[in-house]
């Protein structure tokens, strides 16, 4: 797991969490953002004259100009792939952004060898055109890279480590805390019928 901020000077870390609240919390615009990224590199600026160190003027130029680069610097954002949608019948097209990107207008799937193509737009206008875009995304966040995440998660370890015959004992011990709670899982043993050890374990 990283750790974004163990060598970072406090003004900057305060920047980038202040406009990654404003964003992700607030609702605030990515162009919204942009113009808040601008006041606060001018407030650095304006104080810098009176901070006793003379290193902290040039922290304005470290400061962001798009909250897209403060979302990846915080590494919350997962990696995902994006796949056009045919917005009739779902099938997925892979989709790369730029000139090199798919260019398939129309929806060419077909049920069964002999039946007509679906069709459908898969553009909102021609994809060589200005201002064209997908009419429906797709996004799908890699499996491995999910797993990824979770086991870098500092509690992971452990929990995944901890004794399945206590997970019931909470204090509340008629409460479902997780699906391993649940007595179809708990009641499901394996061929000794051990209850330490059931059947999915
Ligand atoms: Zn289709």
């Amino acid at each position: 797991m990283s750790q974004p901020f163990v060598h970072m000077p406090a003004i900057l870390m305060v920047c980038y969490l202040i406009v990654a609240v404003m964003h992700l919390i607030c609702g605030v615009s990515l162009i919204n953002c942009r113009f808040l990224l601008v006041g606060l590199r001018k407030m650095v600026s304006l104080s810098a004259p009176f901070h006793p160190d003379p290193e902290y003027r040039k922290f304005q130029s470290d400061i962001p100009r798009n909250v897209e680069a403060i979302l990846t610097f915080l590494d919350l954002a997962p990696s995902t792939k994006a796949y056009i949608c045919c917005p009739l019948c779902f099938c997925l097209y892979d989709h790369h952004s730029g000139k090199a990107g798919n260019t398939t207008f129309r929806c060419s799937f077909s049920k069964t060898p002999t039946s007509p193509p679906c069709n459908a737009k898969l553009w909102n206008k021609p994809p060589e055109s200005k201002g064209a875009k997908p009419v429906r995304l797709f996004y799908y966040h890699e499996l491995e890279e999910w797993i990824g995440r979770m086991y870098c998660r500092p509690d992971m370890e452990a929990f995944l480590d901890r004794d399945f015959g206590s997970r019931r004992q909470h204090s509340d011990a008629d409460a479902t805390w997780d699906i391993w709670d649940a007595p179809e899982l708990q009641e499901f043993l394996g061929p000794e019928g051990d209850p330490s050890r059931p059947f999915l374990m």
